[in-house]
């Protein structure tokens, strides 16, 4: 048993401050994924500082339409928001899917952020595995990998970013806002999550000690109409196959502008840009529904199990397309 020590943050400044001094201290919010990794010895922090009574719960609703959610404010309370069911419906479907209600009610909205893959071999610390020891290789690549990502993999890691709310934040331009001891910043959210390339175990672009205070949602007014649709094993309580976040606005049956990210199969929240590009302009039916899916999933990479992603995560896409065109989208 290793002894870790436990610190309350007063404000954010004491914070930040305490988590940079001390490399070998990580911060606490919901603890849904770190307690778990604690407890597998996979992060092995001599000090946790407890951050949950700083004052970042709030849902701000913007003049502009678009929302400020404070980083610790709780899945579940953002996805029943009314701002939240009401203008992102998208978002809101995301957060509900992603967890179990007990989970939701703890975990945090900066910590879903911020949580770890869910690769077996990286929660076995026998494993070889690039992320958690790096330069001791990927067991998943000739293990099992039926639920690995396709799209946006190296020959490092594989592993499929687990989020479903950061797909639905990514289709909506959403910004990450953090303070450091150099002051404040803000990230887009698809620069937030760095693909694997040569270094899979830096996940982030923060420097050690930033802290995330804020999640800035921009106003996308056709996101009224918007999806997220998560495909599964079993209902309830299990991570995407493959999932789909889309919002259109449409003008007589024309896409104006698409917004479109995929889950499930990327290893990071993937914002679908070439099939947005072959949707603008066209007439909103299947066959173009379908030439676009297949464009964003053409440099997909399978392995002898998840080859079945590519084609589920082609339809996961087409159905998504179909039921908001359906709706008749949102507009621009
Ligand atoms: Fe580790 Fe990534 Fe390989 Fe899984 S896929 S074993 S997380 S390097």
């Amino acid at each position: 048993m290793r002894a870790i020590s436990y610190t309350r943050a007063p404000d954010v400044p004491a914070a930040v401050a305490a988590v940079t001094s001390d490399p070998g201290s990580s911060y606490l919010a919901g603890g849904t994924t770190e307690v778990d990794l604690l407890r597998l010895d996979v992060l092995r922090p001599h000090r946790l500082v407890d951050i949950n009574r700083l004052p970042l719960a709030g849902i701000e609703d913007r003049s502009d339409g678009g929302l400020l959610i404070g980083a610790l404010a709780r899945m579940s309370e953002v996805a029943e928001a009314r701002a939240v069911v009401e203008r992102f419906p998208m978002l809101s479907q995301a957060l509900l899917l992603g967890a179990s209600a007990q989970l939701r009610n703890m975990a945090s909205m900066g910590g879903n952020l911020m949580q770890r893959v869910r690769c077996a071999y990286y929660r076995d610390p026998e494993s070889a595995c690039n992320k958690r020891i790096p330069g001791s290789g990927c067991s998943a690549l000739e293990g099992v990998h039926r639920g690995h990502a396709i799209l946006g993999t190296s020959e490092h890691c594989i592993a499929t970013h687990p989020s479903d709310m950061a797909v639905a934040l990514v289709a909506l331009d959403a910004v990450v806002h953090v303070e450091g001891t150099k002051g404040s910043r803000t990230i887009p959210v698809d620069d937030f999550f760095l693909l694997p390339e040569d270094t899979p175990e830096r996940e982030h672009p923060l420097t050690p000690g930033e802290l995330i205070t804020a999640i800035e949602v921009p106003p996308v007014p056709m996101a009224r109409r918007s999806l997220y649709l998560k495909v599964r094993d079993r209902e309830s309580y299990e991570f995407a196959l493959a999932s789909a976040a889309v919002a259109l606005a449409l003008e007589d049956g024309v896409i104006r502008e698409a917004r479109l990210a995929l889950g499930g199969v990327a290893t990071k929240p993937w914002r679908a840009h070439r099939a947005e590009d072959i949707l603008v302009g066209e007439h909103a039916d299947v066959d173009v529904f379908v030439r676009a899916a297949a464009a964003e999933l053409a440099p997909a990479i399978t392995r002898p199990m998840n080859g079945f992603k590519a084609e589920l995560a082609r339809r996961t896409l087409v159905r998504a397309l179909q039921t908001v065109a359906a709706q008749g989208g949102g507009t621009a």
